[in-house]
């Protein structure tokens, strides 16, 4: 298997095909290239686990098709698919000893003793299972049982992708970057197609060189961190990713620009070129905290605007502030000086996004 491909795709689980709200997938087009570490990431309830049972084969989709390549295997049982599956509780036999848990796949294929013991061994190595592989699986901590379940799905030879559901879940804290650590690591050495289902923006950054934003059942984006950071093609991506997420103002076309309340913002001159063709469309402009400008004194082209709120935060702070009846945030430097009263903020057009009806309005060259 090379790549898994995604083509109209859409399930219900009520079969009703009474509206847009019964689908838990909604018309899904999408590829996963060999060899790549994807995550899959999006709120509670957006169809992230719903995604990855239909790939891996436990869900039947109601519509579409799933394709290895260029074969359909709609019709495949999951055994036979050869991805590997890891969850969020782990799945592990408490009575048996760790390395009976890592050899219990291989064993069900019928392979060899010999080879069973070299790969079990390889496996445990790649994992630091080494010194448990005599013990009961029930004497492990969480995130051991969670290697182990890891260690079943990699140690089949014939898995080419592995699909990973909220994994770290019941993991402390301070073991999750190892583990995390230990995947990237895993992904480099064994050539395999991840794809790490989580709600959480940092552990998708980490594990993933690209991250597919998933939202009421569709992928919205999909792209690097840092595409999904400057360059948000969904409003929902604006809001989902950051901390806090970007400002986003309902606007109106106006001469120049776009407008709200007496503020008038002007586009850049690709993206003023596009204002005509968007008419009867919900406009919002989108601006990262990050990249608002702020000055305590008023300056050229500058807006003043009131502040409600400042929270430091240590190696940051978050400004909060009022501009024609917004409430919007600006992200300050830790040395920056605590702004109180009127400031003048300014949003510097490369780092304005116009959207129209959620869809990000791509300048004309
Ligand atoms: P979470 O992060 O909470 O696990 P998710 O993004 O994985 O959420 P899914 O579990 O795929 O989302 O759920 C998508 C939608 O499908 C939700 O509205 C959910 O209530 C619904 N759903 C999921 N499983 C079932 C089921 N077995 N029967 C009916 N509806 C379901």
């Amino acid at each position: 298997m090379a790549e898994i491909r995604l083509h109209n795709l859409a399930h219900s689980y009520n079969r009703r095909p009474s509206g847009a709200e019964d689908y838990a997938i909604l018309e899904m087009n999408h590829v996963w290239e060999q060899g790549g570490a994807y995550a899959l990431l999006g709120p509670s309830g957006c169809g992230k686990t719903t995604l990855l049972n239909i790939i891996s084969g436990l869900l039947t989709p109601s519509q579409g098709e799933v394709l290895f390549d260029t074969k359909v295997v709609n019709d495949l049982p999951p055994e036979r698919r050869n991805i590997a599956q890891v969850f969020q509780f782990p799945v592990v036999y408490d009575t048996m000893t760790v390395y009976d848990n890592l050899a219990f796949p291989l064993r069900n294929q019928g392979q060899p003793a010999s080879k069973v013991d070299s790969r079990v061994r390889e496996i445990a190595e790649v994992l630091d299972l080494q010194a448990l592989l005599q013990r009961k699986a029930r004497n492990l901590t969480a995130d051991e049982k969670q290697k182990v379940s890891m260690g079943r799905g990699l140690v089949r030879d014939d898995v080419s992708a592995i699909l990973f559901d909220e994994p770290l879940t019941v993991i402390d804290p301070h073991l999750k970057w190892k583990l995390r650590r230990k995947l990237k690591q895993i992904h480099e050495q064994f050539n395999l197609t991840m794809i790490y289902v989580t709600h959480d923006q940092l552990e998708a950054s980490t594990f993933a060189d690209k991250i597919a934003v998933m939202h009421a059942g569709q992928i919205v984006q999909f792209g690097t961190p840092r595409e999904l950071f400057e360059r948000p093609r969904h409003t929902f991506v604006g809001f989902f990713i950051g901390s806090p997420g970007m400002n986003l103002i309902e606007v109106r076309a106006e001469a120049g620009g776009v407008g709200f309340a007496d503020v008038n913002l002007p586009l850049l001159p690709g993206v003023l070129r596009r204002l005509p063709t968007l008419s009867g469309k919900r406009l919002h402009v989108g601006i990262r905290p990050e990249f608002v400008q702020v000055c305590a004194e008023p300056r050229e082209g500058m807006l003043g605007a009131e502040v409600e709120h400042l929270a430091d935060l240590g190696t940051y702070k978050i400004l909060t502030f009022l501009l024609a009846g917004q409430r919007l945030k600006a992200r300050l430097a830790e040395e920056d000086p605590a702004p109180t009263g009127r400031v003048w903020v300014s949003f510097p057009g490369q780092w304005l996004m116009l959207y129209a009806d959620d869809l990000l309005v791509e300048g004309e060259e």
